[in-house]
């Protein structure tokens, strides 16, 4: 029943009759009959419009309701669009038996959105292609309309990592091109296809368990980490892992791998050896820096084969040196001092107490000796057998001894607050000869000590 009442979008001097006739007043004047006649034919011609206007959309075929659109407009781009994509797709035009027809439908419950509707056309539309599957290892990846799109999208997947050298691009995987069965929505085109490969496919596979299976198994088959095996599956321990359970493997990795070898020149830096020679001038301990080494540069042609553009190995195919290293060479000594003596060549420690200030440079001025930490009044002994040389007062010195232990070795003793020894007096080697002080220039008590030997300063830490 259609219920008409004002506000309704037909014409409100309409509705005013209606209401006349209805409510059984007097009849319309005989002066108006085609009035009457006209209203008599609109009610139903509105009433039929209304209910045609709110129908929805069937897509037929045959004889059979595909679907039911939302309206006719919706139902009219989702054929045409999946007519298009597989005229797209299998690169010719699509014909089919049946025509395609559009009827109204009042059947609400089953309306459907585009996506739908071209998923319930294709499964109406058992159309098998014979297309080219590309197979991995013996199992279809992806299927492509023909051979010549199998093989442009193995080409790009090779040329993507060919470059413009000379490299010679292989898959890992044993990868071939085989006629394939396909629904005509199955088929990718070149594009889609090497997308698909490349990034391994946007679902996530599922891999039942079998017996002897190791996480590391599953992973590495996947071409995964074990850690990313773990992340998709955080669930799964390798301790309760069953026969048959299923595991998500989220495929991140490309379905083929590419191998590619070529030859590279590099140059490259090579290190410079360090040579020790002995030098008959130095002390046993003393070390002289006689050449500075310097590294040198080669030339090396290699074998490098890459994963996915990824160096795994390089072989040397011929090295050229550019420019040699040069060795640094350090002279070492191994002369002992007052070895005449048939001692071990040591001295004896002059004082009790650490060195606090080693030989050598020392805020920009050259340490002659070391000093020894040593109370005021410590006593101080000779280091060798010897001839007292000098004892006196001098400069920054202060209070200082010196000792000729012959062979030209002389050792020296600095800032003393006293000394018990005389010029051209003999010494033994631990004898006392006089107390530390801090005489001269010095910033506390302490023994300085020198070691002198043909005139040069040695570093006494070498010999005591
Ligand atoms: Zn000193």
């Amino acid at each position: 029943m259609v219920t008409i009442s004002e506000g309704n979008h037909i014409n409100s001097k309409l509705v005013v009759y209606l209401k006349t006739l209805l409510s059984g007043a007097a009849p319309i004047k005989g002066s108006r009959p085609v009035l009457k006649i006209m209203l008599l034919v609109c009610i139903p011609v509105i009433a039929v419009l209304t209910f045609f206007g709110s129908a929805k959309c069937a897509v037929v075929m045959g004889d059979e309701v595909i679907a039911v659109a939302s309206s006719r407009k919706v139902a009219e781009t989702a054929v045409e669009e999946y007519f298009n994509h597989l005229e797209l797709v299998t690169g010719m035009p699509v014909k089919i038996s049946e025509e395609i027809k559009y009827r109204p439908s009042w059947n609400f419950s089953s309306v459907v959105d585009k996506g739908e509707i071209q998923k319930l056309l294709a499964g109406k539309m058992d159309v098998q292609y014979g297309a080219t599957g590309i197979f991995v290892n013996g199992k279809m990846v992806v299927a492509v309309k023909d051979q010549q799109a199998g093989q442009k999208v193995l080409d790009s997947l090779l040329n993507a990592y060919k470059g413009n050298g000379d490299k010679s691009v292989t898959f890992k995987q044993k990868v071939e091109l085989k006629p394939a069965e396909v629904s005509p929505v199955e088929l990718a085109d070149a594009d889609k296809a090497v997308e698909y490969i490349r990034f391994g496919g946007s679902e996530a596979r599922k891999y039942k368990i079998k017996e002897g299976d190791t996480l590391w198994d599953i992973a590495s088959a996947a071409h995964i980490d074990v850690e990313e095996l773990m992340r998709s599956n955080p669930n799964l321990r390798p301790e309760t892992m069953q026969i048959g359970q299923e595991v998500v493997i989220s495929q991140t990795s490309p379905l083929v791998d590419v191998i590619a070898t070529y030859t590279e020149t590099r140059q490259e830096e090579m290190a410079f050896r360090v040579q020790e020679k002995v030098d008959s001038s130095l002390y046993s301990g003393e070390k002289k820096l006689v050449q500075r080494g310097k590294s040198g540069r080669r030339e090396v042609v290699y074998n490098v084969t890459t994963e996915n553009g990824v160096e795994i190995s390089k072989k040397v195919v011929e090295a050229k040196v550019l420019q040699a290293p040069v060795p640094q060479i350090v002279a070492k000594g191994e002369k002992k001092l007052l070895a005449f003596r048939g001692g071990n060549g040591r001295l004896a420690y002059p004082t009790v107490g650490a060195i606090v200030s080693p030989f050598g440079k020392r805020w920009g001025r050259v340490h002659e000796g070391v000093d020894i930490a040593a109370n005021y009044g410590s006593p101080v002994v000779a280091a060798e057998a010897g001839t007292i040389m000098r004892v006196g007062y001098s400069g920054g010195y202060g209070l200082r001894i010196d000792i000729s232990h012959g062979g030209g070795v002389v050792t020296r003793y600095a800032h003393l607050s006293s000394a018990t020894v005389k010029p051209g007096q003999r010494v033994e080697r631990g004898q006392f000869i006089g107390r530390s002080g801090s005489s001269g220039n010095s910033t506390g008590p302490h023994l300085h000590f020198e070691v002198i030997v043909g005139g040069v300063h040695k570093n006494p830490s070498l010999f005591i």
